[in-house]
């Protein structure tokens, strides 16, 4: 068709997805290995470990591991080594996701820190703040919290009340957060504050960085239905922050935000893929071990999410490719977003599916600990609502990846 420009170029540009790793991925892959085997016990490997202990003794012994492995130099992959990262490659950065997760390594204790605020701070950070941030981040010594989500905004975040009056050089900030993952464990949040009295919208917003062990800081857990409290309330009431601490500019924090949400949205396909694989065959070794393998419904439902992961890794390989030639993915990111957690969604239907009216029993069959697989079946509900629901995700692919009208 002429004239007609696909979102991710004509044919005659499309992108050639790359499949491969360098010598030097590979001889990387082998250290990492290596440092793994040697530092995870084979208890914390088998099913239902993390789940039996509490949640405090879970959480302090995930930080502890994760300060080791930073300090060994498997942290910070593909960061500055300046700011404490190694330096690598994003390949690099894919064979450590992928390796984590093939060897049933701790799941990390400050992902929002690591995963969304570390870039952006790169990105538009100031010096000062990169030094300050960075390091202690890496080394667990600073736990982060993202205080986006508010009682009345959620998807509609431009709605948010949470306020920040000028006093000097501080803002003094009222408001409630909610939905606010590691609340209890949080030492500091960046947190979405109106900065500008009188102003609507998207304007007048700044990202201010505030310390959670303060008198006007308030963290109320909520319970979820798992059990478990991994998120919580946070209060504000004449909490102070100094305006040096507002990341990009007083302002225009909107911008700062859509930033960070860029990378969270795009997060590593290719760990996403090896994780739902793995989770994929224990699923199928369920149906096996109940004799569910043998309903055709049930071997349809496998066959099709098994196509939805292949697709899923495809996907991967080309954002990896992307990200390789130095591209950004800037919106897209809700297709990938939307990519995995709806597969994830679909394999854990099939999960219960599999267990039919035995959903609620941690052991079907004796000897046959579910436990873990129970926990995921639950989490999986919560992917298509955080870091922006699917149906969200939708309207900005539709609107600025792919040009719809609104
Ligand atoms: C496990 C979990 C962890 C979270 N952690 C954090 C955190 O650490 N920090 C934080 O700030 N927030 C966090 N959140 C909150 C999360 O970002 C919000 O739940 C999310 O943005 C949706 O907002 P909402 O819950 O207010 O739902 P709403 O925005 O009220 O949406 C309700 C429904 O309406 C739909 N909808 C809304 N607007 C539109 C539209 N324009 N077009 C079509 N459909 C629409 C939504 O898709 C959804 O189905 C977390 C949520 C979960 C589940």
């Amino acid at each position: 068709m002429p004239g007609w420009q696909h979102p991710f170029g004509t044919c005659k540009e499309a992108v050639r997805v790359d499949l491969s790793y360098t010598a030097e991925e590979e001889r990387f892959r082998d250290e990492l290995r290596q440092w793994l085997s040697a530092h995870i016990p084979e208890d914390w490997t088998k099913p239902g470990f993390w789940e039996a202990m509490s949640p405090e003794a879970n959480f302090e012994m995930r930080r502890d591991w994760e300060r080791d492995k930073a300090l060994a130099g498997f942290a910070g992959i593909q960061w500055p080594t300046e700011y404490g990262g190694r330096g690598g490659t994003p390949g690099m950065k894919a064979i450590y996701d992928q390796e984590m997760v093939l060897a049933r390594a701790p799941q990390t204790v400050n992902g929002l820190g690591l995963t969304f605020l570390a870039p952006t701070l790169m990105a538009i950070g100031s010096d000062a703040q990169r030094k300050e941030i960075i390091g202690p981040m890496l080394r667990n010594e600073v736990i982060w919290c993202q205080g986006f989500s508010e009682p009345g905004a959620g998807s509609d975040l431009a709605a948010l009340t949470t306020r920040g009056v000028r006093d000097g050089d501080d803002f003094v900030v009222n408001g409630q957060k909610v939905w606010t993952t590691n609340a209890m464990h949080g030492d500091k949040i960046f947190t979405m504050v109106r900065t500008e009295p009188g102003s609507e919208k998207h304007r007048g917003i700044s990202m201010l960085l505030i310390d959670m062990h303060q008198p006007g800081v308030e963290a109320r857990p909520l319970k979820q239905m798992s059990g478990a409290s991994e998120f919580g309330e946070v209060f504000f009431t004449d909490a102070r922050v100094a305006s040096a601490d507002c990341l990009g500019e007083i302002g225009d924090g909107w911008r700062t935000a859509m930033l960070l949400l860029s990378f969270e949205r795009g997060a590593s396909g290719v760990a996403q893929y090896t994780e739902f694989r793995r989770q994929y065959d224990e699923i199928v070794t369920v149906a096996r071990a109940l004799g569910r393998d043998q309903d055709p419904v049930i071997r349809n439902k496998l066959a099709r999410v098994l196509t939805e992961l292949e697709c899923l890794r495809y996907h991967a390989m080309y954002v990896l490719t992307q990200v390789e030639q130095g591209r950004d993915l800037g919106f897209e990111a809700s297709m990938t977003k939307l990519q995995w957690s709806e597969t994830f969604q679909d394999l854990w239907e099939v999960f219960d599916d599999v267990l039919g009216p035995d959903a609620t029993l941690t052991e079907p069959v004796p000897g046959l600990d579910v436990a873990a697989l129970h926990a995921q079946a639950m989490w999986s509900r919560s992917v298509t609502i955080w870091g922006g629901s699917s149906q969200v995700q939708r309207n900005i692919t539709a609107e600025r990846v792919l040009g719809l009208p609104r």
